[in-house]
C-alpha cells in the first residue's frame, strides 16, 4: 500500500497589502519531508509513504498567483509520477487566499483528486481556523481538524487524519464526510479553547467520535480576516454512517450557534493606552502585552511600530518589544555594528499604512545565522529594547529570546505581536494584557470591510434565524 503525502499550509488576511511569494514558504520534499519532525509519525506496517511536496509559510497576506501555481504544478507532477497510489494524506491549514482565486484549497484538493481518480481515498488535516467549502468536502473522504487554540494538538490532529486513512486501506471500509455551515465568524482571540464557551464545546467533541457511525467530529471556527465567499464556521464530521455523521454535524453546529453571544476575549483587553496604563501600575511581572492587530501568526504584517511609538511617548523604561519586521533597519544595524548608535526608522517597511518611529538606537546585538532573510538585530531606544527581524516572524517561544541573550521572564513589560498568547508565553504572563491595536488582523470584527462574504453572518448581521442543515460530500451521497 502506498500513501502519498503533501499539501500547502498557510493563512492569509485579505486585508494585508503584502503578498506572499515562494520565498516565504518552507518547502519539504523527498527524504526531507519524511525525515521532518512534523511528519515523523508516518510509519505503519505494510505501508510505504511517498513524499510529494509540502509548502508552509507563516500566515500573512494573499499568496501570489505565481507562487501558488509553482507549488501546485510541482505537487501534481510528483503525484502523477508516484502513481499507482492507494491513498493521499494532505496536511493543510485551510485559510489560503491566492491572488485572483477563491477557494485555493478547493482548487488544490480537486487537482489532486483529478490525478488519483475517484477510487483513491483522500484524507486532510486542517487548522480549525480554515475556511471550508462544498468543493473541498466533495473531494475528501476523511477530515480532522485541531481541537485546541492555541494549537497544542497539531501532531495528534495529523495522526487522527492519517490513522483513519491507514484504517481505510486496511479494512476497505471507506468513510465519508458530512458538514454543517454555521453563519458565524469570530476571531480566534474570542474562541480560544482555554476559555468558555469554546472550551466546553471542544471538550465535548471526543464524545461524538465514539458514537456508532462517527469517526471524527470537528468544529471549524473559520478565518474571519478573509473577505471571501466561502468564509464560514462549520462542523465537519467523518463517519461511516451518513445519518449518524450528519446528526453529529448538526448538533455541533447548533451548539456553536447557540453560544454566539457568549464569546469574548480571554485576557484583559482594551485600547492600547488603557492597557499601557494598567501595565504602568502593575506590581507583578512580566506583564505581557499582545499587539493583537499585527500578529504575524494570525496573518498580520508584523512591521508596525504603534506600541513602540506609544512607549517612547510615555518615556517608558524597562520594556522588551519582540519583534518588529524591518529588513532595512536590520541591514542598517548590521552596517553599523554592535555597540554603535545610529538614526533608525523603525516600522512601516512593508505596509504603507504602518507609521514608523524615527529614533536614535544603540545596537546591542546582531544575530546572523547565514541567510540575510533570517538576520535579527537587538537595539535599545531610551530604555526600551527592541528586536528587529529581517523577515516576518513571531517571537512566541522562549528559545526565540534565549538565542538573542534575552530573558522574557526578567523584564517588567514584554510586548509581543500576538493574539492569545502562545503555549510558552501564556504561563509566564503576570498578567497578560491584549491591546486592540490597528492592523490587518484587527479585532474590530463587525467593522471589517465586508464586500465578498456570504451574508447574513454574525456578527456582521445580527437579526436572522438559523437552523443547521448538514450536507454531504458528493462522494458520500446515496
Ligand atoms: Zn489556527
Amino acid at each position: 500500500m502506498r500513501i502519498a503525502v503533501g499539501g500547502i499550509h498557510t493563512e492569509c488576511s485579505t486585508y494585508s497589502p503584502v503578498l506572499m511569494t515562494a520565498e516565504d514558504f518552507r518547502v519539504l520534499r523527498d527524504a526531507e519531508l519524511l525525515g521532518a519532525e512534523y511528519f515523523n509519525f508516518l510509519a505503519a506496517a505494510g505501508i510505504e509513504h511517498v513524499p510529494l511536496l509540502h509548502a508552509r509559510a507563516v500566515p500573512g497576506g494573499p499568496v501570489s498567483r505565481a507562487a501558488y501555481e509553482l507549488f501546485k504544478a510541482e505537487f501534481l507532477e510528483r503525484l502523477q509520477a508516484a502513481l499507482p497510489i492507494d491513498g493521499v494524506y494532505l496536511a493543510m491549514h485551510g485559510a489560503i487566499n491566492v491572488e485572483g482565486m477563491d477557494d485555493a484549497e478547493g482548487d488544490w484538493i480537486s487537482a489532486a483528486r483529478a490525478v488519483v481518480g475517484p477510487a483513491c481515498p483522500i484524507a486532510a488535516s486542517y487548522d480549525l481556523h480554515g475556511n471550508v467549502s462544498q468543493r473541498i468536502i466533495d473531494q475528501l473522504d476523511i477530515f480532522a481538524a485541531y481541537r485546541t487554540a492555541p494549537h497544542i494538538d497539531v501532531r495528534e490532529t495529523m495522526v487522527r487524519a492519517w490513522s483513519m486513512l491507514v484504517e481505510t486501506l486496511r479494512t476497505g471500509i471507506r468513510p465519508g464526510v458530512a458538514w454543517a455551515k454555521v453563519p458565524l465568524l469570530l476571531p480566534g482571540e474570542c474562541t480560544s479553547t482555554e476559555d468558555e464557551p469554546a472550551k466546553s464545546i471542544y471538550l465535548g467533541l471526543p464524545a461524538f467520535d465514539v458514537q456508532p457511525g462517527v469517526l471524527d467530529a470537528n468544529l471549524m471556527i473559520g478565518y474571519v480576516w478573509a473577505d471571501e465567499p466561502r468564509a464560514t464556521a462549520c462542523a465537519v464530521v467523518t463517519g461511516t454512517d451518513r445519518q449518524a455523521a450528519s446528526r453529529a454535524a448538526e448538533e455541533i453546529a447548533q451548539q456553536y450557534w447557540n453560544a454566539r453571544e457568549n464569546f469574548g476575549f480571554g485576557p484583559v483587553t482594551g485600547p492600547l493606552e488603557e492597557m499601557l496604563d494598567i501595565a504602568a501600575s502593575a506590581t507583578t511581572s512580566p506583564v505581557i502585552l499582545a499587539d493583537s492587530a499585527d500578529n504575524p501568526t494570525g496573518g498580520g504584517v508584523g512591521d508596525r511600530a504603534d506600541v513602540l511609538r506609544a512607549l517612547i511617548a510615555r518615556n517608558w523604561h524597562g520594556a522588551l518589544l519582540a519583534g518588529i519586521t524591518d529588513r532595512p533597519a536590520v541591514e542598517a544595524c548590521f552596517a553599523a555594528r554592535e555597540g554603535t548608535s545610529l538614526s533608525l526608522r523603525i516600522g512601516g517597511s512593508l505596509d504603507p499604512a504602518s507609521v514608523p518611529a524615527e529614533v536614535t538606537a544603540k545596537v546591542l546585538r546582531l544575530d546572523d545565522s547565514g541567510a540575510a532573510a533570517d538576520r535579527q538585530a537587538v537595539v535599545e531606544v531610551d530604555g526600551v529594547t527592541i528586536v528587529l527581524a529581517a523577515r516576518r516572524r513571531p517571537y512566541h517561544n522562549i528559545e526565540d529570546f534565549r538565542r538573542l541573550g534575552l530573558d522574557p521572564k526578567a523584564v517588567r513589560l514584554l510586548v509581543v505581536k500576538s493574539g492569545y498568547l502562545s503555549p510558552e508565553l501564556a504561563p509566564i504572563a503576570n498578567p497578560n494584557l491584549m491591546a486592540l491595536t490597528g492592523g490587518v488582523v484587527n479585532q474590530d470584527i463587525a467593522n471589517l470591510a465586508s464586500r465578498r462574504r456570504a451574508r447574513p453572518v454574525f456578527p456582521f448581521d445580527r437579526d436572522f434565524d438559523y437552523a443547521p442543515a448538514a450536507a454531504f460530500s458528493v462522494r458520500w451521497r446515496e
